[in-house]
């Protein structure tokens, strides 16, 4: 598949990598749990992990493999699991993984669940030090002897700071920690984690995968660049021959078959068909919010618009060497007259919803949502205002776009 353009291995993917029978281009949903032996020796075999195959669907199932084999693809890893939702996937990872003493390094631009969870694992005993990401130094400095990892997410939302991914990239390495990467708002279309070093690929595959707002999901994809020999959380039991799949191993058995956030069969094949058309989604979602920005930036009734695609945008020039287009997550302050609900309200077209990643274009009042939960001291670290818009740009006709803007602003005398 390599040598296939990313739209062509998207298109073929199911039916290249999994061959599902019949010659159906689709893998099949099967949605049985459990799976019946003629022989008793081949059951404890797969058990015990001498013989590859199902035992319970908690655990895997065809069609969960099948949706991990094209993520693993997509990443040129050495494999990949799937879970019920983005946030079962990062729980289970961090779970799985690290233990009371030890410490982490975390991106003080973070989701706001991922935050809110993260305040869990230090009641947990894990300690936790939020840094400046756009900054290597700041990085470098919250490294103590105990830290294992750092974490954090491509482009943050909803200010869409550019994390400095290869400088940390390197650093891990040169330090044996492991690099967690979230690109959810940077899926393989237009960035590849190993690239910059990553060591473990998560995603929520609800978003920008699936893409049609009718599926959760999501993943943890082990790009193999990790040596986790030198990982002492990993237990005897999961110290497989291939030292690449340690930590794979251990997600397995610990964060999906203990704690059970599985990705159903039929989750798994509707986000499999969605993914035939994230390239040509991604695509043109980018391209509408490069020219919805555009016109937001030169807008008398807005104050500052964040989006990486504008020049003045103060990680730009990382953003266009990283990535191969600037994403579809912006945001906007409103000037001070303007209320933000009102202005949601006159919207007609843009859908007032918390998601992203979506064919639609959605907006929400940011301080007033996702991060309500948030101090302000924390909202202010991530330079969330009270008047703050943030927008996930669909794939719509971009006039149309523009209009639905346009008759918001004037209804509400905004210029
Ligand atoms: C939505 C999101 C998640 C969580 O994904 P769910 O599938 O909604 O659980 C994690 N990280 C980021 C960056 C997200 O946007």
């Amino acid at each position: 598949m390599k040598h296939f353009g990313t739209t062509t291995r998207l298109i073929h993917a199911d039916r290249l990598i999994n061959r599902p029978q019949h010659g159906a281009v689709h893998q099949a949903t099967n949605n049985s749990v459990l799976f019946e032996y003629q022989k008793a020796q081949d059951l404890v075999d797969v058990f015990q992990g001498k013989q590859a195959g199902h035992v319970y669907s908690r655990s895997s199932s065809a069609s969960t493999v099948a949706l991990q084999n094209i993520l693993n693809e997509l990443e040129g890893g050495v494999g990949a699991v799937t879970f019920s939702t983005g946030m079962a996937a990062i729980s289970a990872t961090f779970l799985s993984l690290f233990k009371a003493g030890d410490h982490l390094i975390i991106s003080q631009f973070l989701f706001g669940n991922t935050r809110s969870f993260s305040d869990t694992l230090q009641n947990l005993g894990i300690g936790v030090t939020y840094v400046d990401v756009t900054d290597i130094h700041q990085v470098k400095q919250a490294k103590r002897d105990n830290t294992k990892g750092v974490y954090l997410e491509t482009i943050a939302n909803p200010v869409t700071q550019v994390a400095d991914l290869k400088a940390i990239g390197e650093w891990c390495q040169s330090h044996a920690l492991l690099f967690m990467l979230d690109t959810t708002m940077t899926p393989p279309t237009m960035f590849t984690a190993r690239t910059v070093l990553a060591s473990l690929v998560i995603t929520s595959l609800t978003k920008y995968i699936a893409g049609h707002g009718n599926v959760l999901g999501g993943a943890v994809i082990d790009t193999g660049l990790f040596a986790w020999q030198t990982f002492s959380n990993i237990l005897p039991i999961y110290q497989v021959a291939d030292t690449r799949q340690w930590g794979l191993t251990q997600i397995r058995k610990r964060g999906l078959r203990d704690m059970g956030g599985t990705l159903s069969p039929e989750a798994a094949h509707s986000i499999s068909i969605g993914l035939e058309t994230l390239a040509l989604r991604t695509e043109r979602c980018a391209k509408n919010a490069l020219q919805l920005a555009h016109y937001l930036q030169h807008h008398a009734a807005v104050v500052t618009t964040y989006y990486p695609g504008l020049t003045q945008h103060p990680q730009h020039l990382r953003a266009s060497e990283l990535f191969t287009s600037f994403g579809a997550i912006l945001s906007f302050d409103l000037a001070k007259n303007i209320d933000p609900l009102a202005f949601l309200d006159a919207l007609d077209l843009v859908i007032c919803a918390t998601h992203l990643g979506d064919t639609r274009t959605l907006a929400l009042p940011v301080a007033a949502t996702i991060y309500f939960e948030a101090s302000a001291l924390q909202r202010k670290q991530m330079g969330v205002t009270d008047n703050m818009i943030r927008l996930s740009v669909g794939i719509e006709d971009i006039d149309d776009l523009i209009n639905d803007f346009d008759q918001a602003f004037t209804r509400l005398g905004g210029v």
